[in-house]
């Protein structure tokens, strides 16, 4: 039986009526269009095509016929659906009618990277820590009133939103996702769950899919789910850690029993590569204006560009598993990002570091938020762009990112950050009114 064969009798088997053909668009938002269940043996083997004109930085006008692949690996019944007539769901590869990739499919440029990694050997791991908040919804529009008052690892009865956690748990178990952790987070209405590390391209799917689960599940609690990166001003904004390791022949080789810290030389050719290109990483793990308002002082996010075996304060942190579990954690991205060009970017570095060998400089044993400016410049140690065009400046002038995303993605991204800072920058804030109007 081939595939295909396979693949339509379990669909049959599930009793699935609709089939949702799913992907990304270069900001990471999910695209999806419906076909009825009789469509899916054309969809799986031919694809579907669609006019992708339309999609926020996608196709150009002349060349918007699209055509949709599922990977069938990704095949997952969406578990909120009636059971009388299931609903599954397939993430999708973007080809060209010439049957070419489509350089705009942020999937297709992770994928791309893997191989260049595949090549010289390595899997790519990750891990991502999903924080959002959970609001209550007002009038039918979602607000940032809290729904509870909990604090870090807080239960019920503190934690009133406890049974909505559980049923975004149960559903992403149900769609196949091993959870490892959930928990209520730092801040009044904030919660984080974990789910399995494992190949990029995997967790990539699972944050795109996560995010819509949580939303999802959220509503039908009448709670609404975000991810913004700081939706309230003065507490804990929403990040989104990244765990990353590298796999050479079944063996994790960010570990060397030998080594100082049991790091080997290639983990630290990594980090050396990431803290290299920080700073246009940031652009792409960091993509709203209302990302730079997280990453400041005193709510637990990154604000300097360093690495430390132990403290959480730098922006590259090891955390305190080796065998199997070496990895490093990533701390500056958020959940607003595009986690298929986020993860590419982080690899694309990380690799350049093994290549050329580079060393990271040494690793900050203390707090660097404690240290003053002078110390900090003595210790070389930079700052993280202050703001979405600062980043984004960095970014369009750093080849390697530039070259691993493609330049139809940067041209997207460059085009995207103008057009919202531009539109901020104009903006008249409430602060602004606030600080000037009696005094003028
Ligand atoms: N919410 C914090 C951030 O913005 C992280 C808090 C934590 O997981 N310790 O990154
Ligand atoms: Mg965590
Ligand atoms: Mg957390
Ligand atoms: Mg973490």
């Amino acid at each position: 039986m081939t595939e295909v064969a396979k693949m339509l009798e379990k669909i049959e088997g599930d009793n699935v009526k609709f089939i949702r053909l799913q992907f990304s668009d270069i900001q990471g938002q999910i695209k999806n269009v419906a076909i009825p269940v009789k469509q899916a043996e054309k969809a799986l083997t031919d694809g579907i095509s669609f006019d992708g004109s339309s999609i926020e930085g996608f196709a150009r006008i002349e060349e918007s016929d699209m055509v949709l692949k599922p990977d069938m690996d990704t095949y997952a019944l969406l578990p909120w659906r009636p059971k009388e007539a299931r609903v599954a769901r397939f993430i999708c590869d973007v080809y060209l009618p010439n049957g070419k990739p489509f350089e705009g499919d942020p999937r297709y440029v992770l994928k791309k990277t893997l191989a260049e990694a595949a090549e010289m050997g390595f899997s790519f791991n990750t891990g991502p820590e999903c924080e959002f908040f959970l609001f209550k919804m007002v009038n039918g529009e979602p607000s940032i009133e809290f729904k509870d008052h909990g604090g870090y690892f807080d239960l019920a009865p503190t934690d009133l939103a406890e049974d909505v956690r559980r049923d975004i748990v149960l559903a992403l178990t149900d769609m196949g996702f091993d959870v490892e952790a959930s928990h209520h987070e730092v801040a009044e209405s904030q919660h984080e769950i974990d789910f399995k590390y494992g190949d990029a391209l995997k967790t990539a799917d699972n944050v795109v899919t996560f995010r819509f689960v949580t939303k999802t599940i959220a509503l039908m609690n009448g709670l609404h789910a975000t991810f913004m990166a700081k939706p309230v001003y003065g507490i804990n904004g929403n990040g989104m850690h990244v765990n990353c390791s590298l796999f050479k022949e079944g063996e994790n080789a960010f570990f060397d029993p030998e080594a100082p810290l049991q790091l080997s030389d290639t983990s630290m050719h990594f980090i050396a590569g990431v803290l290299n290109h920080s700073k246009s990483i940031t652009r792409v793990a960091n993509p709203t204006v209302n990302s730079y308002k997280r990453l400041v002082p005193g709510y637990e996010a990154p604000v300097y560009i360093a690495w430390s075996a132990s403290n959480r304060t730098a922006l590259v942190r090891v955390p305190a598993p080796r065998g199997k579990s070496t990895r490093i954690e990533l701390r500056s991205p958020d959940p607003t990002c595009n986690p298929y060009l986020t993860f590419a970017a982080i690899l694309a570095a990380g690799i350049e570091g093994i290549k050329k060998e580079m060393q990271p400089p040494a690793g900050a044993a203390k707090n660097i938020f404690a240290m003053s400016e002078d110390e900090r410049t003595k210790s070389h140690i930079e700052t993280l762009p202050c703001d979405l065009i600062t980043a984004n400046k960095h970014f369009i002038e750093d080849e390697l990112i530039c070259k691993a995303l493609g330049p139809h993605i940067v041209e997207g991204m460059n085009n995207i950050a103008k057009l919202e800072w531009d539109s901020f920058r104009t903006a008249v804030h409430p602060w602004e009114v606030e600080q000037y109007l009696a005094r003028y």
